[in-house]
């Protein structure tokens, strides 16, 4: 018995120290991490600790402000339907070109925007407006340009409407263009198209300039031609001044007897 209580009071001493150390280590342990935590690091002032982390917090984000205008874009032509064709140059090539230029403009402006084509593919005139609808497009832009073979010193800026409702649209849009690219405008132009018949929202036919001007077609033919993207630059002038601001928005003349690209009648 007596022999078995030393045993038990051996192994209760031995376990009391190995306890003992393990304090004592973790105590050591402890002191060296908060000696390490105090000195290793620069001390600041509790205010100005909170005040960097609410500056952290409040750190201006640059955020595209979303306006809420729907913007329904319309490269004219395309697929089997090339438009207008000067040289080696297609008007379907060069329509779909400055939409994808503006629509890029216009979704770093904050507008939501529904191209009718994004490729070379051909789409009937009446299933583009029919499409502006469905995504409830504020307006709806169609691009082209105009072509006159029987004289290549023409050139000149139009836009095509066909409701009373069109005509703020097709005034600041034909100002622009017209101002920025400086080519002579020719006023708006009353156009009874089956583009224009179901749209339920202004919409206007951009006809910028001549692809058969000698001068123009110098410029435009060339890959990532700056004329082009000029004229991306002026339709999106164009479709903002009739946003942001409309009552500033000169009426352009009507010129209904002009003539305009015969592709474009079809
Ligand atoms: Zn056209």
């Amino acid at each position: 018995m007596l022999i078995n209580r030393y045993k038990k009071s051996g192994n209760f001493s031995k376990k009391r120290l190995m306890v003992l150390a393990s304090t004592i280590a973790l105590i050591l342990l402890a002191s060296a991490s908060l000696f390490y935590i105090k000195y290793s690091k620069e001390t600041k002032p509790i205010s100005e600790v909170i005040s960097n982390a609410i500056e952290d917090v409040l750190e201006p984000v640059t955020v595209v402000e979303k306006n809420g205008n729907i913007v329904c874009l319309d490269p004219g032509h395309g697929g089997s339907d090339v438009g207008a064709i000067y040289k080696k140059l297609y008007e379907a090539d060069i329509n779909l070109t400055v939409a994808k230029d503006l629509q890029a403009h216009l979704e770093n402006d904050g507008y939501t925007v529904y191209m009718t084509r994004s490729d070379d593919s051909f789409v009937e005139k009446r299933a583009r407006s029919t499409y502006c609808n469905s995504v409830n497009a504020d307006i709806l832009v169609s691009i082209h340009h105009n072509t006159y073979d029987a004289d290549h010193s023409v050139n000149y800026s139009t836009v095509l409407y066909y409701k009373d409702s069109d005509k703020l649209l097709a005034s600041s849009i034909l100002n622009a263009n017209s101002e920025l690219l400086e080519i002579e405008s020719k006023g708006i132009v009353k156009f009874d198209n089956s583009l224009f018949w179901t749209a339920n929202m202004p919409s206007i036919l951009s006809e910028a300039l001549f692809m058969t001007n000698t001068a123009e077609y110098t410029q435009i033919s060339k890959s990532n031609s700056a004329r082009l993207s000029a004229e991306a630059t002026s339709l999106e002038t164009g479709i903002k001044n009739y946003f942001e601001n409309p009552d500033g928005i000169v009426a352009s003349t009507n010129n209904d007897s002009i003539t305009i690209d015969r592709i474009d009648q079809d």
